[in-house]
């Protein structure tokens, strides 16, 4: 049973097993495994619910409804770096690429080595791996929807030599409308919206939409229930009260809200790591200009990531966005921005992630909420140029003829032969424009409580029956997209919840 604004007519209460705060990667893999096994679950979700039937190619009309600030949020430091999440049910497996990684290796060794992580070695994650995949129908993007931006970025890697890989994504009979990003309007993308909710609701789970966890009851050491606040959507005010009495919480929030609600539910006293070691998997994107039409906006989001520089932490990949976003990648604006947007049929917008070396942190303000602060460190900025200078490079293999840069008073370079001046130039953190979506690790999973929020079943240090499962728990950026990790740690934390439920629940 799904509950939103629209029939919740006075302050309640409400009693389950267990309580999940967000409905995203984390949430709804938590809900679903719990609710299978039997236990009764409430979810509670901050934003809206909006069914397949309400997408539409209108950023306008669907920005505000899915993203959290309508898009437009910003992590402050020595560079704005604006950031996207979801906020509505499904969280940002709504509004995301859909792209397909397991976690490398080579980072679950480090977790194991670092972090003492022993049970997140790659053989045991692997069945939690393949539970998600199949869940989330993931598969290598067919050549039917493969875009023309997306060719042309291979032709690219091609003529360079460089290393690449053909990208799995969550679909089932994608059309390639290259909307993904507002919602996919044919339902193809499996975000939790289409997979993982619906089998929780199957399973009697309830999930309440517009309500907003606002505090987690600790009563003698032990997660006691939620309360929570039902907001309307348009005038953000609170309508009702709800208090959810549960045996056991789950915060699945993400990276920034989780940290945020453990703080305004006075836990910061116990962990001294909640809000720290911030990572955002920085993304810089380039447009290139073809003298031929490409059409970049048809076909699937992406096609293929080139993985040439993975060890020096950073992977390539095309992507696309609809005209009044796309707009905002330019590096002009006014009359300029108008004139070269006349060219949309022409260009194709790629991008670098790179893996960040310096972590940000979250801070708790007195009113409640908190504040994001992220600085770029030198290393990172010359890993940028570097990756800049790449991108710049695998656009004229393929064919460009001219590459705007995200780089203030260095925006553009129209032969091969300028890109040579990008790792020499002398730039500052606020001199780049940064994008990030990739938000991981507020709330660190550890085996050493000094250190860490959480330990290896995803309970926190010190607090019985409160767990963390989302973006939050990465101990480390991980290099590649996340949501699979997160989903596959999720897994094994509820399962792990439900093995040992004697412990955990009074009635079990
Ligand atoms: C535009 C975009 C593209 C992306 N593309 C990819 C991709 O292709 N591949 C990939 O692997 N990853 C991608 N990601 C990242 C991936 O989607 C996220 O890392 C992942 O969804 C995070 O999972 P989560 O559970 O931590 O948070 P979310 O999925 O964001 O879910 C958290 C939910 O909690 C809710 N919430 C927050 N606070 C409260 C509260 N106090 N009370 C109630 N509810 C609350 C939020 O509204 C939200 O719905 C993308 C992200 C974005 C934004």
């Amino acid at each position: 049973m799904i509950r939103t604004i629209q029939n919740i007519n006075r302050d309640f209460e409400e009693s389950c097993d267990v309580c999940v705060i967000g409905s995203g990667a984390g949430g709804a893999v938590v809900a679903k495994e719990l609710a299978e096994a039997g236990l009764s679950v409430i979810v509670l979700e901050e934003g809206g619910y909006y069914p397949t039937s309400s997408f539409s190619h209108d950023p306008q009309r669907m920005l505000p409804r899915l993203y959290r600030h309508a898009g437009g949020a910003i992590i402050v430091g020595n560079a704005p770096i604006m950031y996207a999440e979801g906020r509505c049910v499904g969280g940002s497996t709504v509004i995301n690429a859909g792209i397909c990684y397991r976690t490398p290796e080579a980072v679950l060794d480090d977790w194991r080595r670092e972090h003492g992580l022993t049970e997140l070695a790659y053989h045991k994650l692997e069945p939690y791996f393949e539970q998600v995949e199949k869940n989330l129908h993931v598969m290598p993007v067919p050549d039917a929807i493969m875009g023309q931006d997306s060719l042309k970025f291979k032709q690219g890697a091609e003529n360079l030599g460089y290393r690449y890989v053909r990208v799995q994504r969550n679909i089932h009979a994608c059309q390639g409308t290259n909307l993904c990003i507002l919602g996919c309007p044919t339902g193809a993308k499996q975000s939790t919206l289409i997979s993982y909710l619906p089998e929780a609701l199957k399973n009697g789970t309830q999930l309440i939409a517009n309500c907003h966890a606002d505090k987690i009851v600790v009563k003698n050491g032990r997660a006691a229930g939620v309360e929570a606040s039902i907001v309307d959507p348009a005038s953000h005010k609170i309508r009702h009260r709800a208090f959810i009495r549960a045996q056991a919480v789950f915060a699945c929030s993400g990276a920034l809200h989780t940290p945020t609600l453990l703080f305004r539910s006075g836990l910061a006293k116990w962990r001294s790591w909640i809000g720290r070691n911030l990572y955002l998997h920085p993304n810089l994107k380039c447009v290139g200009i073809f003298d031929e039409e490409v059409k970049s906006w048809q076909g699937s989001i992406q096609g293929f990531q080139i993985d040439e520089f993975a060890d020096d932490g950073i992977v390539f990949g095309s992507t696309f966005l609809p005209p009044g976003i796309f707009a905002l990648s330019l590096p002009y604006f006014g009359n300029d921005s108008f004139k070269l947007m006349e060219h949309y049929h022409h260009m194709s917008l790629w991008g670098a992630l790179v893996e960040d070396t310096h972590p940000g942190r979250i801070w708790r303000l007195p009113n409640g909420t908190s504040v994001t602060t992220y600085w770029i460190n030198a290393l990172d900025r010359q890993r940028f140029l570097r990756a800049i200078a790449s991108l710049a490079k695998i656009f004229f293999a393929a064919g460009a003829r001219k590459v705007l840069l995200p780089i203030k008073n260095f925006t553009e370079i129209n032969c091969e032969e300028e890109i040579e001046q990008i790792p020499k130039l002398h730039v500052q953190a606020s001199d780049f424009s940064v994008f990030t979506m990739h938000l991981m690790g507020t709330c660190r999973l550890g085996a050493d409580p000094r250190t860490s929020v959480i330990d290896m079943n995803h309970q926190f240090h010190g607090i019985e029956n409160l767990f963390i499962a989302d973006a939050s728990v990465f101990p480390t950026p991980i290099r590649v997209n996340p949501m699979v990790t997160i989903m596959a740690l999720a897994t094994r934390a509820a399962q792990k919840f439900v093995e040992n439920r004697q412990r955990y629940l009074l009635r079990a």
